[in-house]
């Protein structure tokens, strides 16, 4: 058997230069290396003939020298050669910069192979700087070529090297990961072979071949570790047992109004979990406005009820604020005492809320991050909630629950999330999702219209307004550049108020102002002073504010439809029936079937299974992606027919041999144990 676990350096071509820049790609060993995947392949395979070129493409010709190279002297130290060569259909001029030495390589009459990207003007076929081999050789064409995703000082060519190399040593003695029963059953390449080929391959279809294997590997291994992890926590007996005494029921009954009964069953699996000694690990999925705030609120009285304290964890400040709210309507005629603690909480008063949290006056404490900090003590945390969407990474969650001594925790997701997905991003906690609304509520009715519409939108707007109601104008938030989308509301705004709606309030928010500036304007929102809120996706996220009936959304097209969705959410909240108005750009027909899809359905989850459908692609949390696993191979989301296989293996073992005891999975188990476990446990 081969080390994997050795230092790279000692690899053919590596030594020790060139370890401290893999290094900085995060490859020490020989297997970080081997598994150091490309993120792309040249296909310089296939030759082309010179008058099919097309500019800019990078092609593989086959030709003949027609004559020597010429070599041009620029300046000091500069050269250019040139050489001329052509096949049957048409001549093309290769050009070196800088690269006197390869003067001597060229003969009239040899043949040679060229890649590069041509280049065509005045209907002269130029390459520049490309690669080439003589004759027959294949060392840099004739081939698929890695592309590796580098950093720093690595040049595709030595890390290429090092692989190959790498390859070398491992070559035929990588013991098989997989049991050969999936191997049969899924048709899966052989390790051995998919390491090769997945670097090399001989062609496409070896590369799909290789690479649904070891997508197979990690996506599984990923799953089963993540199943481990759930039974490890089913497994521990030191969690608190939450008295059978202590009714939710009281405070359901206190209620203003009945709970759904998708509520009521999502609650008795809580119950259940709390009154459990085991600690509880639940993902309470729901789509905005089904009601989990509540569903918190009343779990919470239990373990405060119960002699306990309790944490929440909201992902903005103005968030948190809404919760405290809510929190201390229905919890402080029962005598619990309800605190908010954010990031800009005065220094006097956070000292306050130290002291009674770690002396245990203080009974729910409800912050953003700043529940994270340290000297954050409670004398006795029994329940954690967090409020997620993707905000808050497993370690977050986890070092707000070590403030704890193996407390209930329960993650709350208002990010529909289709089941495939969240078994992979939440596969260490049980699932209760509340899959019904409140009734009573009225559809948001959506409408999706062209920049042809503006008036009347606008119109619309102006009709909402002078019935009471109040709007909010939501635009694209481009994360990598905040500025130049900041900017845009600016421009939106100025726009608005100056031109358009100078009649009315108009308010404007965004990501990156100050907190307070934001706290600011969403609360005279809420108090109803400004008619028109130009925004950025900032509101996404929980506001409540019922007298807002309608939403536009400018450039609709630019959103993920999950986002589009939750977005709609801010509106419809109160008795009024609402709107949503989905301005878009551009014609393409995926375009118009997603803006039908937003017309036609309310349903988050049916909308989350088709904005996956459709895009397929890395977008479906919109550009938050905080909190999904890091995968070296798979995608989730191309890679979507394989995690269904994954899951019903997994599901299937967790049944079966949910140890990973029976000799079949005993690879299995090495697999886990090896490479996995370590890294999901942090
Ligand atoms: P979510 O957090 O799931 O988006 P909320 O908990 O904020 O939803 O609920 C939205 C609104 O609906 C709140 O004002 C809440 O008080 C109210 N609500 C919750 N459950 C019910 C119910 N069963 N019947 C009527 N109204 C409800
Ligand atoms: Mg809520």
């Amino acid at each position: 058997m081969v080390d994997l676990k050795q230092n790279v350096q000692y690899v053919k071509g590596v030594g020790p230069a060139k370890a401290k820049l893999l290094h900085n790609i995060g490859v020490d060993t020989l297997d970080d290396l081997i598994t150091y995947f490309p993120r792309n392949y040249e296909d310089r395979s296939k030759p082309k003939m010179i008058s099919q070129l097309v500019d800019g493409e990078e092609a593989l010709i086959e030709v003949v020298a027609t004559g020597n190279v010429s070599e041009i002297r620029i300046g000091k130290n500069k050269t250019i050669l040139k050489l001329v060569v052509r096949d049957e259909t048409s001549t093309c001029i290769i050009t070196w910069f800088n690269q006197s030495y390869l003067k001597g390589r060229f003969k009239i009459g040899q043949k040679y192979k060229f890649y590069g990207k041509a280049q065509i003007k005045y209907g002269k076929v130029e390459m520049v700087n490309p690669v080439f081999d003589i004759e027959e050789n294949n060392k840099n064409t004739g081939k698929i070529v890695p592309i590796y995703p580098l950093t720093y000082n690595l040049k595709q060519g030595a890390i290429r090297n090092a692989i190959e190399n790498g390859l070398k040593i491992v070559d035929g003695k990588l013991e098989e990961t997989m049991p050969d029963y999936l191997l049969k059953e899924y048709h899966l390449e052989e390790l051995n072979r998919a390491m090769k080929q997945i670097h090399f391959p001989d062609s496409f279809e070896e590369y799909n071949r290789a690479r649904k294997r070891l997508v197979f590997e990690e996506l599984l291994s990923m799953q089963l570790a993540l199943s481990g992890l759930k039974n490890k926590y089913d497994n521990e007996n030191d969690g608190i047992e939450y008295s059978k005494d202590v009714k939710m029921s009281d405070v359901i009954n206190s209620l203003p109004f009945k709970l759904t009964k998708a509520q009521l069953r999502v609650l008795e699996e809580i119950d259940n979990d709390m009154e459990n000694r085991k600690p509880m690990n639940r993902l309470l999925q729901g789509d905005v406005g089904s009601g989990k705030t509540i569903v918190s609120i009343i779990s919470t009285y239990k373990a405060v009820k119960c002699g306990y304290q309790v944490a929440i964890m909201a992902p903005t400040a103005i968030l948190a604020e809404q919760h405290i709210q809510e929190f201390k309507k229905v919890l402080e005629p029962f005598g619990i005492k309800c605190e908010l603690l954010l990031g800009g909480t005065r220094v006097k008063k956070r000292r306050e809320i130290l002291e009674e949290l770690e002396n245990g006056t203080i009974d729910v404490l409800i912050g953003t991050h700043a529940l994270l900090v340290e000297d954050v003590i409670f004398k006795n945390l029994g329940l954690v909630v967090t409020d997620e969407q993707h905000r808050f990474g497993v370690r977050q969650r986890g070092s707000i629950v070590a403030k704890g001594n193996n407390p209930d925790v329960l993650v709350m997701t208002a990010t529909p999330i289709p089941r495939t997905l969240a078994l992979i991003l939440y596969g260490d906690l049980d699932i209760s999702i509340i899959d019904e609304l409140p009734p009573n509520r009225k559809k948001i009715e959506t409408y999706a219209v062209t920049s042809a519409m503006e008036e009347r939108v606008n119109n619309f707007i102006r009709k909402n307004i002078n019935e009471g109601r109040q709007v909010y104008i939501v635009c694209p938030l481009v994360e990598e550049n905040e500025d130049i989308d900041a900017k845009s509301v600016v421009e939106l705004e100025e726009k608005y108020r100056n031109e358009v709606f100078k009649e009315y309030r108009v308010g404007y928010i965004y990501g990156k102002m100050k907190q307070k500036e934001k706290d600011e304007i969403m609360h005279n929102f809420k108090e109803g002073e400004i008619d028109v809120l130009i925004s950025t996706t900032v509101i996404e996220v929980g506001v409540n504010v019922p007298n807002a009936s309608l939403m536009v959304i400018e450039n609709a097209e630019r959103f993920g439809l999950a986002q589009l969705h939750q977005l709609r959410g801010r509106v419809g909240r109160g008795e009024y029936q609402s709107y949503c108005i989905l301005k878009y750009e551009g014609k393409s027909s995926e375009t118009r079937q997603r803006m039908k899809i937003m017309q036609e359905t309310n349903d988050g989850f049916i909308i989350a299974e088709k904005d996956l459908e459709l895009r397929g692609s890395g977008e479906f949390f919109g550009t938050k992606q905080h909190g999904l696993p890091e995968f070296k191979i798979a995608n989730l989301f191309e890679d979507m027919e394989t995690l269904k296989s994954v899951q019903s293996v997994a599901l299937k073992i967790e049944n079966d041999d949910p140890k990973l005891e029976k000799e079949e999975n005993r690879k299995l188990k090495k697999l886990i144990d090896e490479r996995f476990t370590k890294r999901v446990e942090i």
